[in-house]
């Protein structure tokens, strides 16, 4: 072996323990950081998740046609028909409440997935949560309780690095461990919030990313119409810079299609990394953007394709749709 090499092979290990080191070190300051974090939510926090779940109106038959609806909002109302899972507006709160006969259920439990992002000095926090909605009938009154169970904290450095880490299912309170939790679908007790469509709180949002690397972000757009994952948007657009333009133009199946690429769709990628993106998709101007709001890749291609062609304009879909079935047995881009 001659010296070079044995020097580089040197070096490298050098450097090796040196990112192992400082992979050791960083993991073990978020490890400190989270736990020791406040577990307090906003103020605004239960309001606004109270926002994603259904109002429950729970109502009884007194009479023939006549019912009693017992809303959430203490209102009690009078109701000329009534079915169990039909929607109406409580003419108390005027909000959309669904009925609930109380003679077969007296609780109804709701699950849905939240996500808080938590500014540290110069780094972030996200929190993910599964959030319970459970509506009780007493017999006289409808009350709910809101309760959030935390699965996950991902300490994000301000250069991309992540340390992601588990409460143990059962386990000791505040209690955190290295990595993510077991995959969900697997038996009632296993982690259940990874892979889901995410609300994630978005009054702070403004603030936390100013004068960051984040600041440009398209976050707030791709949390409000995609439910991402917070922590993997904001990487997956720092190596995919396209991701952002394509959130704020408006073209959001696309986007979804480049935030979480199927294996066959690696090809939207290497079209998309040219400055002429726009127009090699066969967006040329600015008015079609609306067109192409839910438009996937090959649907695009497809809608590229039949521009010139002189049909309806109730017709352009199907042609879209044909010539993209077409596309598919060939497999052909651009
Ligand atoms: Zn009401």
């Amino acid at each position: 072996m001659c010296m070079y090499s044995m020097g580089a092979s040197k070096r490298t290990k050098k450097s090796v323990e040196k990112q192992n080191r400082k992979f050791r070190d960083r993991q073990a300051f978020a490890k400190r950081e989270i736990t020791y974090m406040s577990d307090r939510l906003p103020v605004k926090w239960d309001e606004w998740a109270n926002g994603f779940f259904d109002k429950i109106m729970f109502y009884e038959k007194t009479d023939n046609k006549k019912y009693k609806g017992f809303c959430e909002c203490g209102a009690c109302v009078a109701l000329s028909q009534a079915r169990s899972g039909r929607k109406i507006e409580c003419i108390s709160c005027k909000e959309t409440v669904v009925l609930k006969d109380w003679k077969r259920k007296t609780t109804i439990e709701q699950r849905d997935y939240f996500a808080f992002l938590d500014p540290k000095a110069d780094a972030w926090v996200q929190r993910l949560f599964v959030g319970y909605k459970a509506s009780y009938f007493d017999g006289t009154n409808t009350t709910y309780k809101l309760y959030m169970v935390e699965e996950e904290r991902c300490y994000l450095y301000p250069d991309g690095d992540n340390y992601l880490f588990h409460v143990a299912f059962g386990g000791e309170m505040g209690k955190w461990y290295a990595g993510s939790g077991r995959i969900h679908a697997k038996g009632y007790c296993s982690w259940q919030v990874s892979d889901q469509a995410l609300h994630t709180y978005p009054y702070n949002l403004e603030r936390i990313f100013q004068n960051t690397i984040f600041q440009y972000s398209a976050f707030e757009i791709a949390a409000k119409v995609s439910f991402v994952d917070p922590v993997r948007y904001l990487l997956r657009e720092r190596k995919e810079p396209k991701l952002e333009m394509l959130y704020k133009l408006g073209l959001y199946k696309l986007a979804e299609q480049v935030y979480n690429p199927s294996w066959y769709e690696d090809e939207i990628l290497d079209e998309l990394r040219d400055t002429d993106a726009l127009k090699k998709i066969g967006i040329d101007r600015m008015e079609e953007v609306e067109e192409c709001r839910y438009l996937s890749f090959d649907q695009l291609v497809a809608r590229k394709e039949i521009k010139r062609w002189k049909i309806n304009p109730s017709d352009r879909m199907d042609a879209i749709e044909f010539i993209r079935c077409l596309n598919e047995k060939k497999r052909c881009g651009f």
